[in-house]
């Protein structure tokens, strides 16, 4: 079942796909990028210990901009949802333990859902 919102002037399709009941349902949020309220950081800081503490604070602001901006583009998505699934959690290694796939979790089973703004 696949739905779109529009946030903005970005439309994103909503794809709620059955999962089946033995994990959590999971979401993931594509192209929100534009909603994130900082800039990403450089990937290299300058080499000191200073300088790295910095970048590290940084991206942690960042990351947590970043996760901002997903719940909030997923919280408008839960609007075309098609069953309650309660409180999002979010989840850095929600899709992969590498945490190549940042997502939320519901403990409400039986979807992953993919939401995708157009670019
Ligand atoms: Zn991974």
């Amino acid at each position: 079942m696949s739905n779109t919102i529009t946030i903005g002037a970005t439309r994103f399709t909503v794809e709620f796909r059955a999962s089946g009941t033995s994990h959590k349902s999971k979401a993931y949020v594509w192209g929100h990028e534009g909603f994130v309220k900082e800039k990403q950081p450089a990937y290299r800081d300058d080499g000191t210990p200073e300088g790295k503490a910095a970048s590290d604070k940084a991206w942690k602001i960042y990351r947590k901009a970043n996760a901002a901006a997903k719940r909030m583009v997923l919280d408008v998505a839960m609007q075309r949802a098609p069953t309650d699934f309660g409180k999002w959690v979010y989840s850095a290694k929600a899709g992969c333990g590498c945490g190549c796939s940042p997502g939320f979790t519901s403990a409400t089973r039986g979807y992953d859902v993919f939401i995708t703004g157009a670019k």
